[in-house]
């Protein structure tokens, strides 16, 4: 059997790159990509995956990485995060601007790039990380609720107008994953990120990279049209059972 292609977004931390380790023990041939080049030769070299340069906010860049693929069956649209946690009332339009940018256009000129190949791969499958924040709202994280939320309807979009070619479609929408994700968020605030998994027991990336492993590998006819997960610690976006 030729082994599959597996594209992942934003593999230099967290999710993507314990996605990446998944899919390539699963014997998936893995295209990497995202801007920390050091970060991601250093796992290319680790697990036989190629190495690309990727912003997804970039044209000319994503341009250059979809055509460097020369096919692929699964895709998993990962890169994304949150800038920032403020008030509609105080809200920082860069940081918006960011959000949307990675999340939602990211997310599109990507996918919209790769169609044409996952479609004739014969059996393609396009996994989204959106996230809990893609179903619900909360105070204060208007700006990465909303692009989630876009980021959810562009996926679950691409599932009907899809509906009969031969592309599966899975949306994995996660809450508390300890990663950079609050690093990135809080601009480097460690003491800031860690009080977020503060007296909980998160979700940690390879719990998501598992699932994902999971969903690649189910036969042709399987949709899992939607996946939630949270830690058992939290019950909503925003109520956690801390201890201590
Ligand atoms: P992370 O450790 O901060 O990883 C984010 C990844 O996205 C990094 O590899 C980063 O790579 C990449 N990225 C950011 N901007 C990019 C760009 N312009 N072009 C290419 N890659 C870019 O956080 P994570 O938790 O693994 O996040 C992965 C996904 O899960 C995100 O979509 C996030 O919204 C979602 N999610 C996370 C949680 C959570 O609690 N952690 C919960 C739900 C959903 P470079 O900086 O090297 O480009």
């Amino acid at each position: 059997m030729t082994s599959r292609t597996a594209v992942v977004t934003g593999a230099s931390s967290g999710i993507g790159e314990a996605t990446a380790r998944q899919l390539a023990a699963q014997g998936y041939h893995v295209v990497v990509g995202a801007r920390r080049q050091d970060r991601l030769r250093r796992l290319a070299d680790e697990i036989g995956a190629t190495a690309l340069p990727l912003d997804v906010t970039d044209d000319e860049s994503v341009r250059a990485f979809t055509e460097a693929v020369d096919g692929v069956d699964v895709l998993v649209n990962n890169a994304g995060g949150a800038h920032g946690l403020a008030p509609i009332a105080e809200a920082d339009l860069d940081d918006w601007r960011w959000m949307w940018e990675t999340n939602v256009l990211g997310t599109l000129r990507i996918t919209k790039a790769l169609l044409p190949k996952l479609i004739s791969s014969g059996d393609g499958l396009i996994v989204t990380v959106t996230s809990i924040a893609a179903l619900t709202t909360y105070e204060n994280g208007g700006g990465y609720t909303s692009a989630k939320h876009a980021q959810g309807v562009l996926h679950r979009t691409l599932r009907d107008e899809l509906l009969g070619q031969p592309v599966r479609l899975t949306e994995i929408a996660p809450g508390a994953v300890e990663t950079e994700f609050s690093l990135v968020r809080f601009e480097g605030d460690a003491e800031r990120a860690a009080k977020v998994y503060q007296g909980i027991d998160p979700l940690v990336a390879q719990d998501i990279a598992e699932i994902i492993g999971f969903v690649a590998d189910r036969p042709a006819r399987v949709n899992l049209d939607q996946i939630i997960v949270k830690p058992r610690d939290q019950a909503s976006a925003g109520r956690f059972a801390r201890r201590g």
